[in-house]
């Protein structure tokens, strides 16, 4: 086998050497290659190159030592088993050389089918095939173009141009109209193209072509369109990828010959079944390219029942051995089918809970493992809204429901175009025959795509559904016209910039824009469905799976919330408590008349009228609240922004002042405003006179803000209600200023709730950098710390949050510095530090501290494991994310050895 010696490192696996669980070093591709050749399934003998040796290539620049010794040794044991020599002239064994990284990427990297074809090599494979010579032909012109565009940079389209050209002269609009000569002809042309761009003669050497193969695909990991897949899914970018080298088998060789894809059960609903494409007469990329549109697999049984019972038979094989919902790629050559790719396949949301469900009543899954196998992310796109139809509006077209969702949009045609409407702020749909790699800004800026080509496995639909986006593929009563910028279908015309709705659910395409409606699975949050009468299967696996997270989970889970409509909908959404009650909105509307009245009182006297106007009505504002969380604990925040906030703007001021003037209008108050918002000025607002500052400056307001959350407990009670009140200070960077809001609130607190039974805790945001840093001290004073993860990012990075975002963060991303927004899940390394150094030593100066977090983070799927292992009570999230809260905190809460959802 491999000629290395002991400490060289072995970097060529054979497939029997390898298995599933060896994504790491054999991507994907290969360690399921493998997995399926050990299972004795019919996989074409061949070897995979690691993704060490794809890593040490991209780091230095070169193949490592001993890589191309092992790639030899390898080819001539494959040889010797096919009883062929790779590219030989008489009797040709030809490889494909396929990418394969340890996350799936579809379509974005390389493959190169056919190497081992050159000038004298192609007789010996169409005697090989039995003197089909227009097959030779065809694989030998598919081979220049691969190569030519993958490995040499040539420009795809040069090639697809000759392709019409020669099929334009013959008039005919069909592929498989072309003889053998027109191939041939069509193979001097592409060898021509591949001279003129790369110089140089297309390469005859089967081996050079191997090593150039090889090293393409090891490129393609840092191909542009891999690197925005990878950001967009959040998969390292050190990862590097496989090379899979596979004996080749053609689908290509006439009509008992074929190509298709097929899934365990149906990755759109979890539905059990049979479902998959079938090409007959194509080869591999045929099908998931759409460039033919495919027929459904159950077809096969008539043209190939051999094949097709082998097949049900392998699939039920697969899903047993990997216990999951599997997906497939085989081809049949001249009636022998042959594996040539499995993994867990991708799902919808809705197949995640299904088939997870499903696995459980299989007895193939436990319960903990089904939880481990759906996410939050999941949930969360299960609860987006869906359409509300009506007899007004009538589908146009209907195509394949590909990945569900409801999405409406101005039409646009291009990627480009579709990025610039969005970064416009616009909604919009792509619309495209089909996609291919290059539509990857496009589909992702977009709401939803639709396509007039392709099936359920095509390259839109694989992709769509990677991101949980819409997508509606195949609907081909769509005339796409691209260069025009329209589409026909029946006699409408769209143009681009009409808006469209397309349904990725049942496939259906309308005209105009569809109101929509809540999701099934919102209606059973909302109680509107019951798992126990809904013949739902969705609902169904939902409630059973959230049941055995809520039993699984250790973190609660609460909701940031500041009416009472929002807790009561929180409250059905399954919310424990508020964590944070932001007390600012009640301070607008027509109450900011009160608030400019306490901001310009000129003495003790004006500025306690305006408070005690105040009183009463933020007593109002929390009965309300503690009657919707009866029983469970509320988290009131003292205010926190900055009181000009509440003020107009200093130019909108000006202009008032102005005017009026000129009017000769009485401008007393005006006035006085324009001089008290240019006296507050604040050149850094979020670092100034906010949060706890303001209770220490402002005599009288934080008072105000105790009693009334003191007087609303006690009222509550009184009226045989359950109120638990917490009391939190914003913005607190030393235990001192907590000891001075603390010392006055426990009089007030002691005064109003005299024997009424009413319990207040006093605790403290951790949300300066120094709190965290002096939280041993802080707890002395605070009963509980609730992590402000919001100023704790911002004020941990230096990142203004108002600004940064739109500002720069996208380089950022771009340079790897943080593969997501540090405001959109929490920076473990960092601001996950603050909070672990808090946690600590704030327990160890007070043991049972209770602690949470209710920054917005409290609702990030990752976040919520951090906040799991970091040991915190609970997290607080807003109301549509109590859900995926609790769901993940499940998840965090359970140990299993099974596979990622991802
Ligand atoms: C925080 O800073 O994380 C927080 C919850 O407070 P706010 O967002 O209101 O500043
Ligand atoms: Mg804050």
């Amino acid at each position: 086998m491999a000629a290395h010696d002991s400490v060289e490192r072995k970097y060529v696996y054979d497939f029997a050497e390898g298995n599933k669980d060896l994504k790491d070093l054999l991507g994907g591709k290969g360690a399921n290659l493998a997995e399926m050749t050990n299972l004795g399934l019919p996989v074409p003998p061949g070897f995979t190159i690691t993704t060490e040796a794809c890593k040490a290539y991209l780091t230095t620049g070169r193949e490592p030592d001993g890589l191309a010794a092992q790639i030899e040794a390898h080819l001539e044991s494959l040889e010797r088993e096919m009883g062929r020599r790779l590219g030989d002239p008489d009797d040709p064994l030809l490889v494909s050389v396929r990418s394969g990284a340890k996350f799936s990427m579809p379509g974005m990297m390389e493959t190169v089918l056919n190497v081992g074809l050159n000038d004298r090599s192609v007789v010996g494979l169409s005697a090989q095939a039995g003197r089909n010579d227009r097959f030779a032909w065809d694989s030998y012109r598919r081979l220049i173009q691969m190569f030519g565009k993958t490995v040499c940079e040539v420009p795809g389209e040069e090639f697809e141009h000759a392709l019409d050209e020669i099929k334009r002269a013959k008039g005919t609009h069909n592929d498989l109209d072309l003889d053998a000569d027109d191939l041939r002809g069509l193979v001097d042309a592409y060898k021509k193209i591949f001279a003129k761009h790369t110089g140089r003669e297309f390469p005859q050497e089967p081996r050079e072509q191997l090593d150039l193969a090889i090293r393409a695909v090891f490129d393609s990991w840092n191909a542009e369109r891999a690197v925005l897949y990878r950001r967009q899914e959040r998969i390292p970018a050190d990862l590097g990828t496989a090379v899979n080298v596979v004996t080749m088998v053609f689908g290509n060789l006439g009509p008992d010959s074929g190509t298709g894809v097929a899934f365990t059960r149906d990755p759109g609903s979890g539905a059990q079944g049979i479902y998959g494409d079938y090409l007959a007469n194509a080869q591999g990329e045929d099908v998931v390219a759409g460039i033919r549109n495919t027929v459904p697999l159950q077809e096969l049984e008539q043209l190939d029942k051999t094949s097709y019972d082998q097949l049900l038979g392998i699939m039920a094989r697969l899903e047993e051995h990997y216990k999951d919902l599997c997906d497939i790629e085989f081809t049949i050559e001249r009636g022998k089918l042959w594996m040539l790719q499995t993994r867990v396949g991708k799902r919808t949301a809705a197949a995640a809970f299904v088939i997870a469900g499903q696995l459980v009543d299989e007895g193939l899954i436990d319960l903990d493992e089904a939880l481990h196998r759906v996410n939050g992310a999941q949930l969360a796109q299960l609860m987006f809204p869906r359409f509300q139809l009506d007899h007004e509006f009538e589908a146009v077209a209907k195509g394949i429901g590909a990945s569900p969702g409801a999405a409406s949009g101005k039409v646009v045609f291009t990627s480009a175009r579709a990025v610039e409407l969005a970064a416009e702020g616009e909604a919009v749909i792509l619309v495209r025959r089909e996609t291919n790699p290059d539509d990857l800004n496009g589909m992702i800026a977009a709401q939803g795509i639709l396509t007039s080509r392709g099936g359920k496995t095509s390259h839109a639909a694989v992709v769509a559904r990677g991101m949980g986006k819409t997508c509606v593929s195949g609907a081909d009563e769509l005339d796409v016209n691209v260069p025009a910028k329209r589409f026909t279908v029946g006699d409408h015309v769209v143009n681009e910039g009409d808006v469209v709705s397309i349904d990725g659910t049942t496939g259906k395409v309308y005209l105009g824009e569809v109101p929509v409606m809540p999701s099934e699975v919102v209606q059973y949050f909302e109680g509107e469905l019951h798992p126990e009468t809904t013949d739902d299967a969705l609902v169904r696996a939902v409630h059973r799976i959230m049941t055995h997270a809520d039993a699984a989970r250790r973190l609660r889970v609460r909701t940031n919330a500041d009416t009472g409509a929002d807790a009561a909908r929180a409250r059905r959404f399954g919310a424990e408590g508020i964590g944070l009650c932001r007390t600012e909105h009640m301070f607008l509307g027509d109450r900011r008349e009160l608030v400019e009245r306490l901001i310009l009182a000129s003495g003790e006297r004006e500025r306690e009228d305006a408070l005690a106007a105040l009183l009463p009505l933020q007593r109002a504002d929390f009965i309300e609240i503690f009657r919707e969380m009866d029983g469970l604990p509320v988290t009131v925040r003292l205010i926190d922004p900055p009181l000009h906030e509440f003020l107009p703007p200093l130019e909108q001021l000006a202009v008032n002042v102005a005017v009026a003037q000129e009017r000769g209008e009485d401008v007393a108050k005006e006035e006085a405003l324009l001089a008290a918002v240019r006296r507050m000025h604040e050149e850094n607002p979020m670092l100034g006179l906010r949060g706890v500052r303001l209770g220490l400056v402002i005599p009288g307001l934080f008072a105000m803000q105790v009693r009334a959350i003191a007087e609303a407990a006690v009222a509550v009670v009184r009226d045989g209600g359950t109120a638990c009140p917490e009391i939190m200070v914003p913005l607190v960077g030393a235990v001192q200023e907590l000891e001075t809001v603390r010392a006055e609130a426990e009089r007030i607190i002691a005064e109003v709730v005299g024997d009424s039974g009413v319990e207040v805790l006093i605790g403290t945001m951790i949300e300066v950098p120094r709190a965290a840093l002096t939280a041993g001290q802080i707890a002395e004073a605070a009963e509980f710390f609730s992590f402000g993860t919001n100023d704790l990012t911002q004020m941990g990075w230096g990142f203004s949050r108002d600004d940064v975002e739109g500002a720069f963060f996208w380089r950022y991303l771009e340079l790897g510095i943080f593969g997501i927004s540090p405001f959109e899940s929490i920076d473990t390394d960092g601001v996950g530090r603050l909070i672990r150094i808090a946690a600590e030593e704030g327990r160890a100066a007070r043991p049972g501290l209770k602690l949470g977090v209710c920054g917005e983070h409290g609702g990030d799927p990752d976040s919520v494991h951090f906040f799991h292992s970091v040991g915190l009570d609970y997290v607080s999230c807003s109301p549509f994310r109590v859900p995926v809260a609790r769901l993940e905190a499940g998840r965090a809460a359970i140990t299993t050895t099974g596979s990622d959802s991802r």
